[in-house]
C-alpha cells in the first residue's frame, strides 16, 4: 500500500497511518504507526439502536486493540435521563449481548464514559454540553479535538448540526471538529441538498464525515486493490471482454425494528442511494492518478455523472419491484411485510428491487450493471459479480457437443469474503469433457492481526482525517439526481400496486426478477 502515496498534509498522514494499522504482521500493540490526536466523541442518540449495538462496541474494540488515543473520552448525549454510571451499565449490558467483554479492561474503558441529557432543539443543552466537554476534556487531558456522532433520527440532523453552531462548537480554533452523519441523506435530491445547506452553515466540507459502512468492510476497500495493484484484471475490465456485472446486496432478515423509516422509504432509497451506487462506482471507476481521499472520490463522481438517465418512460422494462410475502426463513414461518408491526395493511413500499443500469462512456457502453437487493431473500449475501463474454468461437464445438460457461469473477463481501474466478479445465479421463471450477481465495486467509469492523475503521478513519472511505455531497446530490425521476415515476404511477411482485419470503424474490436478468436467482451459487 506504501507506492499509492498520499496527497499530502493530513490526509498523506491519516493514509500511512491506516495503511500500516492494517498491517497483518504488526502485534496488536503497535497496530498505530504514531499516536493518534487526543480527543472526545460525543455522540447524539445515545441512548438508541446505534449506539448500543455498532458505535460503542466499535470503539471498545479500538480501545482493546489500542486503535484509540491514550487521551480520549467519550460523552453520550441525548433526552433520556440519565447518569454517567447508568449509562456505562447500560453500555456494559450491550456490549456483553454482542461480544466477550473483558472484565480486566472495562474499568478502564468506562470511566472514559460520560451521559449528558440534551434537549436537541434546545440552545441551553448546547451550552451545558460545551461547558461540561470543556471540563471533562481539561480534567482527563484530551484538548480540544472533538468528533460529533448523529446517530439520531434523521430529522434531527440539521438541528442538532445548527445547534452545534450556535454553540461554538464546530469552530476549529482550538482543535478539528468533525461532524459524523449516517444514512440517510435525505429522502431525494432537494431533502439532501436542504440538509447540507443546514449543515454548512456550521460546518466546512472538511469536517463533514458522511458514513457508508458498506465503504468500510475490508473486502469493499480491496476493490482497488485488486483492480490496479495487479496487471491481469484491468486490461479485461471493459466492454470488451465483460458481458454485465451484477451487484447485489441480499438479506434474510425482514423489516424489523425499522418499519417506521421502511415505510417511508422502501428498498430504494434504504439501499440504492448510497451501499449500491457506491459499490458500482468501486468496480466501475477509472484508477485516479494516485491513491488520495478526493482522487478516488473524484472518480467516482464520473462514474455517477456518466449514469444514463433512467429510461422513465419505460421504467418497468428496466426495474423489478418487490414486497415479501409470508413464507419461511431457514424453515422457520416468516410473516409478510404488510403483517409486520407499524406496516401498512395495504403498504405499497417495495423490499426488494432489480435494476438494469448503464454507464455511458468508453469503458462501459452498453455494459448492463444489475443492481438487486432484497429482504426476506433466501440467503444474506453481499458479492459484486463480474460475468465475462463468452469465448468468440468454439473449436470444440463437434467434440463436446456443449455449451461452454463463460469466466466469472466473483468479488464476495459478505458473508464469504472471497474472490472466486471460474473457469474451464478438461475433466480428467479419456472422453474430452469440460467442468467449471473455481479458484478461491479467502481473504483471511494468512492474516493474524486483528480484522477491523466496518464501524471501527470509519471511526478510526475520522480521527485520522482521512474521507478516503466517506461520500463528498456532490456524488449524494448526483446519485439522487439519478434515482429522483425513478422514485416520482414509481410512486405516481396509476398501476403501482400492479407493479410491485409479492415473493414469499425465503425465495429469491419474484419470478419477474428472472425476466430482467435471467442469470438471477441468488447470481450463481
Ligand atoms: P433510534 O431510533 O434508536 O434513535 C436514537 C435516539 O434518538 C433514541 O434513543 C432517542 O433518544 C432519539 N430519538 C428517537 N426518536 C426521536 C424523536 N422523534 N425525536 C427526538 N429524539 C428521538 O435510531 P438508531 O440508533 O437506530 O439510528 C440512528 C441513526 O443512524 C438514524 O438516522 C438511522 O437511520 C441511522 N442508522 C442506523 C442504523 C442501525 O443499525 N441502527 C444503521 C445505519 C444507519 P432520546 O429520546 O433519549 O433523545
Amino acid at each position: 500500500m506504501s507506492d499509492f502515496g498520499g496527497q499530502g498534509g493530513a490526509g498523506e498522514a491519516a493514509l500511512t497511518r491506516g495503511a500500516a494499522l492494517l498491517n497483518g504482521d504488526a502485534p496488536a500493540s503497535c497496530l498505530l504507526d504514531g499516536p493518534l490526536d487526543p480527543c472526545a466523541i460525543v455522540i447524539f442518540g445515545a441512548s438508541g439502536d446505534l449506539t448500543a449495538r455498532k458505535l460503542i462496541p466499535a470503539l471498545y474494540n479500538l480501545f482493546i486493540n489500542q486503535g484509540l488515543p491514550e487521551a480520549f473520552l467519550v460523552v453520550g448525549a441525548a433526552r433520556t435521563a440519565m447518569g454517567d454510571e447508568q449509562f456505562r451499565d447500560k453500555m456494559r449490558e450491550a456490549l456483553g449481548r454482542h461480544q466477550n467483554l473483558d472484565e480486566a479492561r472495562w474499568p478502564e474503558f468506562a470511566r472514559r464514559l460520560h451521559y449528558q441529557e440534551l434537549d436537541y432543539d434546545q440552545d441551553d443543552s448546547y451550552a451545558a454540553l460545551a461547558q461540561r466537554l470543556e471540563y471533562l476534556c481539561r480534567e482527563q487531558g484530551v484538548g480540544g479535538n472533538r468528533v460529533f456522532n448523529l446517530a439520531i433520527p434523521p430529522q434531527l440532523y440539521a438541528t442538532v448540526a445548527r445547534g452545534l453552531g450556535r454553540a461554538g462548537l464546530a469552530g476549529e480554533e482550538r482543535g478539528w471538529a468533525r461532524l459524523v452523519v449516517e444514512k440517510p441523506f435525505g429522502h431525494d435530491l432537494a431533502s439532501a441538498e436542504e440538509l447540507d445547506r443546514a449543515i454548512a452553515e456550521a460546518f466546512q466540507e472538511h469536517q463533514v464525515f458522511r458514513i457508508d459502512h458498506y465503504l468500510a468492510k475490508e473486502t469493499v476497500q480491496n476493490v482497488l486493490l485488486l483492480r490496479f495493484a495487479n496487471a491481469i484484471f484491468e486490461p479485461l475490465w471493459n466492454r470488451n471482454y465483460v458481458d454485465h456485472v451484477i451487484i447485489m446486496a441480499t438479506e434474510t432478515l425482514g423489516v424489523e425494528h425499522r418499519a417506521g423509516y421502511y415505510e417511508k422509504a422502501g428498498v430504494l432509497r434504504d439501499m440504492f442511494q448510497n451501499h449500491m451506487m457506491q459499490l458500482l462506482s468501486l468496480i466501475a471507476m477509472e484508477p485516479p492518478s494516485r491513491y488520495g481521499a478526493d482522487r478516488v472520490r473524484d472518480e467516482k463522481t464520473k462514474v455517477f455523472r456518466s449514469l444514463r438517465p433512467f429510461p422513465v418512460d419505460h421504467v418497468y422494462d428496466h426495474l423489478v419491484l418487490g414486497q415479501y410475502g409470508e413464507g419461511r426463513i431457514k424453515g422457520k414461518p416468516a410473516p409478510a411485510y404488510r403483517a409486520e408491526p407499524e406496516v401498512a395493511g395495504d403498504s405499497l413500499s417495495p423490499t426488494f428491487a432489480l435494476m438494469r443500469a448503464f454507464v455511458d462512456n468508453w469503458r462501459w457502453q452498453g455494459v448492463p450493471f444489475y443492481l438487486v437487493s432484497g429482504k426476506r431473500l433466501q440467503a444474506k449475501r453481499t458479492r459484486m459479480v463480474i460475468q465475462f463474454k463468452e469465448v468468440p468461437h468454439s473449436l470444440f464445438r463437434e467434440t463436446l457437443g456443449e455449451h461452454i460457461s463463460a469466466n466469472r469473477l466473483t468479488l464476495g463481501v459478505h458473508p464469504e469474503e472471497d474472490i472466486t474466478l471460474t473457469f474451464q479445465t478438461k475433466n480428467p479421463g479419456a472422453r474430452l469433457c469440460l467442468r467449471s471450477v473455481k479458484m478461491l481465495f479467502d481473504y483471511k486467509q494468512g492474516h493474524e492481526g486483528p480484522l477491523l469492523d466496518a464501524y471501527e475503521k470509519a471511526l478510526l478513519d475520522c480521527m485520522l482525517g482521512d474521507h478516503m472511505l466517506f461520500w463528498r455531497q456532490d456524488g449524494i446530490a448526483l446519485t439522487w439526481s439519478y434515482l429522483d425521476p425513478i422514485l416520482r415515476r414509481c410512486e405516481s404511477c396509476d398501476q403501482r400496486a400492479g407493479r410491485l411482485h409479492v415473493y414469499p419470503a425465503g425465495s429469491w424474490g419474484p419470478p419477474e426478477a428472472g425476466r430482467l436478468l435471467p442469470a438471477w436467482p441468488g447470481a450463481a451459487q
